[in-house]
Parts: C-alpha cells; structure tokens; sequence
C-alpha cells in the first residue's frame, strides 16, 4: 500500500485522520544524510517535523532530532556503552507499537536507508506486519565523502563502475565479499563501508588477487562535518598511514583510480574553527542559530541541550497585561524565548499587535531586539551592557517610571531586579510569565560521548545551562570533563555562576550575545 505523501500531510494538518489511518499508523524509512544537518532531502525533513514520534540510530545528525518541537517523542535505538545497536527485533517491536497506537514515525536512518541501513529487514517486517510504511532515501556518505575529497565516483576517464561493499561481511551473515577476486578488477572504483577496523585483512586479500600495491586509495573519515580527514596513499601503504592518522570509524575505503585526483574539491576556506568540536548546551528550540553560526566558522557542533523551554500559562499575568493595555508604559522583554512565546500567547488570546500601541519597549540586547524586528517592533531602549541589571538601571534612568506600567516579560527562572528596581522607582509592575525552563533529558550515549571524548569547548549562554549540565554529569565528572575541555560563557554573570560550582572559565563573550560567543571561541583558537 503507497500513501501520497503531501496527501498524508494534508490531511494531518487539518486534524482529518481517517479511521484506517488511526488504526494502522504509518513508517517513514528516512534516510537522514551522512553528517551534515543540511544534507536530509527536503521530503525527509518535512515528515520528520510532522511526524508523532521518531526512532533513530547513531551516525544521524543529532542536531535533526533535537530541534524537533517538544511534542514529538524520540526513541534511541543506537549502540549503548559497550553494546552493539538494540536488537533488530527490540526495534521491529517498538515499531508496530508504534504504529499500532496510530502514530506517524519516522524511522531515522544515517545516509541512505538503502545502503547497509537493514532497510530491507526492517521493510519486510512491517510488510508481514500490514503496517503502511513507505522508504524515503537520503545521500549516502560514499556521496558526500567523495565530494569533501574532491573526485568523482565514476569520472569515467578512470572509473566504468561501482562497487558498494561491506567490511564487516566476515563478522556478520552476509555473504563473504570475495575479495581476491576483486583485486582482479581494473578500470572502476570500489567503496567499502564499515571496513576500518578490517582493513589490514581486506588490503592483504586485494594483493594476493593481484591488485596494484600502488593502486590509489582514499580512507575518508566523517564526511561531511567540521572533522573529517581524508588520508591518501597507494594500497600497500594505506594500512600504516591510517593508523598514524589514528583514523576510526565512521569512515570509508575508496580503492581506485578516481581517488588519486582532486581536481574540482575547493581549497579548505579560512576557517577559525575548523576542527574544533563544541558542545552547544542550549535549548533545543534556540539551538539552530549558534549551531549554524559555529558549522560557519568550520566548527562541529555537538547540541545536547540541557534545558527546555516550555509555555508557561500565567492566567494573573495576562489579566495585568489586560489591564494595563489602553493607558500603555514600558514592555521589557529580555531573551528571544520572552519576545517568541510572548507573540504566541498574545495572539492564542485573540489579541493582535496593537495590544503593543501605546506601550514603549524595551529589549536586553541584540538577540532581543532582532526577535522584536522580526514581529516589526522597534525597541524604545536598549542598555549599554546586554545583562539584565544594566535593563533595569537604564529603565529606571530614563523611563519615566512613576505612575507607569511596566510588562516585565519573563521565564520563571528570570532574576527579578527589573520588577523591584521598577517597583521602586514608582512603577505599576506586572510580572508576566511566557515560559519555563524545564531539565532536558540527555541519552546515556551522549553522556558517555562527552566523558570519553570531550568536546574541545563546552559552551554555556545561562546560569541555567551550566547548572543542568553539572546535574546530569554530576560535579566530579562535569569537572573531569571542563578539565579536558575549554569552558566558555557568554558573559560574567554565566561565569560567575559557573565558578560558583567550581568550573573554570577559560573563554568569557565580551559581546554577550551568541555571535559575540562564537566570536570569543575564534579569538581563543587564535591565542
Ligand atoms: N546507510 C549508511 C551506511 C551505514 S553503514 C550510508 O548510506 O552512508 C555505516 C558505515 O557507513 C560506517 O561504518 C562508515 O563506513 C560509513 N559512514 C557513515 N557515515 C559516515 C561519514 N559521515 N563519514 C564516513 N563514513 C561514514
């Protein structure tokens, strides 16, 4: 059974789910691209941020999975420590559970679901099952590997064909890859995936079949991000120079003619970051930007949030607001997350931006004011310094605050001083709470990712942020990992808190926005 998908979209939109769609539920097989975000079909992406829930593996692009809305369920069916990837049949189970609750999933694949992604297994499950489920591919890393490194797979005044081979058949059922026989072969380029550790094996093998030791072969690792390396040497030295370049999985063998060229791959761009990996501890939902910011200067964003921000319904706030709105005053907004979830309530509560007319405003910095430029509000008052206490000196400097309104718009973990310095000064305060912060859950496989290889920063832009972070790893561990890592805030009061738990900060913003953190990172490389 095929289902269209715009049509299935449609009909999700709009809340019409028929009852056989109820019952059945459907799978999207998605194939999410080899390391870079960017690279998912644009098909992919729109079911996955439509979908119910998502069940992935490892060697997706995390960052895909955590800016998905809060309302999307995930399940992670990677390696745990120590452990191979959940049983096959654990997966097929969860599923049809899926499914059988009538769930949208999307069933999120690295690469192409069709290139040693056992979409075949997981395919024939669900066709004996009768669950709808429909595979949608994605670039595969040979793909992408071959473009960081600059040939072209099938250049055809060197390759006739491909061949997509496995090194891990030895370890596993499939058929042997008669390797000997291979090494016969002229004239085409072959790839093979999951062969690092084998490689010694698979080079002895291609030899004895006659192949050329001086055949040239490319080992590219982590196609696609900010890390990869591309080692190249003939076949009888490939061994030795992986193993000086300390090259490990993920990476692919490309054994052939083509790869000896790199006539058309750019030369590398003058990239600050290049190379450094960063922890991006914000939340999910403002993610995108720093990670965007950091991809640009060359870096590999590592997004494992630590907190969340939900709406928060403040029923005795919104009824000040109310009150306040035909004489007007001060609106004070201090984070994007403030301006968006403010916007949102706003007009849920049949309001429009009038509601604003009489009201000057007043943003904390940059972020802030693009947020309100964003909905066509100009800030009235910007401070100096981007921190909450500067706002709120500013603010009772120059607002005119006696017998005034001030909207302070906040999360719940907001420090107060803009309502008592207003307070203070004579003002009509009323708290107003958009959001909350709420504790992000990390994976075990994350924790065990930043233990046993810390990121070359980690990257903190809240108290918050830095707080959560030291609960999930708990403090001897968070400073193990601080200890091998660089600490960096976006501004004194993140690294005063950060301090206060016994962190040492190595990098601080003196811009304190996220481009002005992205900026400091770059400067520390430079030092
Ligand atoms: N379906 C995937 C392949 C899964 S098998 C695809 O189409 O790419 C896993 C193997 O793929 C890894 O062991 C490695 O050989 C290769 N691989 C996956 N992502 C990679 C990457 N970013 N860089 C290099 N090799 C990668």
């Amino acid at each position: 059974m095929r289902i269209g998908w715009s049509g299935l979209k449609e009909t999700k939109k709009e809340g019409k789910v028929t009852d056989k769609q109820q019952k059945n539920g459907i799978i999207y097989l998605v194939g999410s691209g080899p390391g870079h975000p960017g690279l998912i079909t644009k098909l992919g992406y729109d079911l996955l941020n439509t979908s119910d829930a998502v069940v992935y593996d490892d060697l997706i692009p995390i960052e895909l999975v955590v800016a998905l809305p809060e309302s999307i369920k995930r399940y992670y069916v990677g390696k745990r420590a120590g452990h191979h990837s959940k049983p096959q049949n654990e997966t097929n189970d969860l599923l049809c559970d899926l499914a059988g609750k009538g769930l949208t999933v999307v069933r999120l694949k690295g690469g192409d679901p069709m290139v040693f992604g056992r979409v075949a297994e997981e395919a024939a499950y669900l066709k004996e099952k009768g669950i709808p489920h429909q595979i949608i591919p994605g670039i595969t890393s040979a793909s992408a590997a071959a473009a960081d490194a600059g040939f072209s797979l099938t250049d055809r005044r060197n390759a006739s064909w491909v061949m997509l081979a496995t090194g891990r058949e030895a370890k596993s059922a499939s058929a042997p890859v008669p390797w000997e026989d291979v090494g016969k072969l002229d004239g085409g380029t072959i790839v093979v995936y999951m062969g690092v550790k084998d490689m010694e094996r698979i080079v002895k093998s291609l030899l004895e079949g006659g192949m050329s030791p001086d055949k040239p072969i490319a080992v590219i690792q982590n196609a696609s991000t900010g890390i990869h390396q591309t080692v190249r040497a003939p076949l009888s030295k490939i061994v030795a120079r992986c193993q000086d370049a300390n090259v490990v999985a993920p990476a692919l063998i490309f054994i052939g003619d083509v790869t000896g060229q790199d006539e058309f791959s750019l030369p590398p761009k003058d990239m600050p970051l290049s190379g450094k990996s960063v922890l991006v501890t914000r939340p999910a939902e403002q993610m995108q930007g720093m990670c965007d910011l950091l991809r640009d200067c060359g870096a590999t964003p590592v997004p494992y949030p630590t907190i969340t921000l939900t709406h928060a319904s403040d029923e005795g706030g919104w009824i000040g607001f109310e009150h306040t709105i035909d004489d007007g005053g001060w609106c004070v907004f201090t984070s994007e997350a403030g301006v968006r979830h403010f916007f949102h309530e706003l007009l849920v509560r049949g309001f429009d931006h009038r509601a604003l007319g009489r009201f000057k405003i007043s943003a904390v910095g940059h972020g802030t004011s693009s947020a309100l430029k964003e909905r066509g509000f100009v800030a009235d008052l910007i401070p100096e310094r981007a921190t909450v206490k500067c706002l709120s000196e500013t603010l009772v400097e120059k607002g005119n605050l006696r017998d005034t309104s001030v909207i302070r718009v906040r999360g719940n973990l907001a420090d107060s001083s803009i309502e008592d310095l207003s307070a203070k000064a004579g003002a009509n305060v009323v708290a107003l709470n958009v959001y909350r912060n709420t504790n992000a859950q990390w994976e075990q496989n994350w924790i065990d990712k930043i233990c046993s290889s810390p990121p070359d920063y980690l990257s903190f832009t809240s108290g918050s942020t830095v707080d959560r972070f030291v609960e999930i790893l708990g403090i001897e561990r968070a400073k193990e990992v601080a200890s091998k890592s660089r600490l960096a805030t976006i501004g004194p009061p993140t690294s005063a808190f950060a301090e206060k738990l016994g962190l040492k900060v190595d990098v601080e913003a003196t811009t304190f926005t996220v481009p002005g953190l992205v900026d400091a990172l770059c400067e520390d490389v430079l030092r």
